[in-house]
């Protein structure tokens, strides 16, 4: 296997981070950066000689961005996300929905993700998706090749991205998952901002939400 996805569970509302790194070249892309992270995947990088060529983000809920800026200081990877996000990276401390205990530093992104874009980094080849409802700017990266996607907080094992918070929309995020994520094989394995990972046709199958 040329391929390898190390996972990091960190913070305070148990957010995963990945690496998908190709261990043929050791070339790796981030996705997501949790707060608390950064040891872990630093550690991680520097043990398996990766070289990081992009941080890329789902959305840009603090939980899941709260270490990039320190992480592309550490690394010199550029910060990717949608546009429509951009605004909570660079005044986070102003959009949480709770008054948080601990600083998140601004990480402004440097690269725009677009739908239809496609980050390749080794053996990888990410097909960017934008899949609105939790935020605006929500994406998923989908690799047909490898069968596997990072999906963020648009679906879960058995559950779906909340929609409560500010820029969330329910009938938004159905439809995302409905347009981008449905039509994909049952055998795609997906991995996401929280829980477990699952593949399509299980959660086709069994996800309540979904009915
Ligand atoms: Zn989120």
């Amino acid at each position: 296997m040329t391929t390898h996805i190390f996972s990091f569970e960190a913070g305070p509302v148990a957010t995963f981070g990945y690496i998908a790194a190709d261990m043929v070249t050791r070339q790796a892309v981030v996705i997501d950066s949790p707060l608390d992270s950064l040891h872990d995947m630093l550690s991680v990088i520097q043990e398996n000689s990766l070289l990081v060529q992009a941080i890329l983000l789902t959305h840009s809920h603090w939980d899941h961005t709260g270490n990039a800026h320190a992480l592309k200081q550490a690394t010199q990877a550029p910060i990717y996300c949608h546009p429509f996000d951009a605004y909570r990276l660079v005044e986070p401390m102003k959009h949480t929905m709770f008054r948080l205990p601990f600083i998140i530093e601004p990480s402004p992104l440097d690269q725009e993700l677009h739908h239809g874009y496609r980050i390749a980094c080794g053996v990888w080849n990410f097909d960017v998706r934008h899949t609105p409802g939790h935020t605006e700017g929500g994406v998923c990266f989908i690799d047909h090749t490898q069968n596997i996607a990072f999906v963020g907080d648009t679906l879960f094992a058995g559950s779906i991205g909340r929609t409560d918070l500010p820029g969330g929309n329910t009938q938004q995020l159905l439809a995302s998952i409905h347009r981008e994520l449905m039509p994909l094989p049952d055998t795609m394995q997906f991995f996401a901002g929280h829980g477990d990972s699952s593949t399509i046709g299980y959660e086709r199958a069994h996800n309540p939400f979904l009915r």
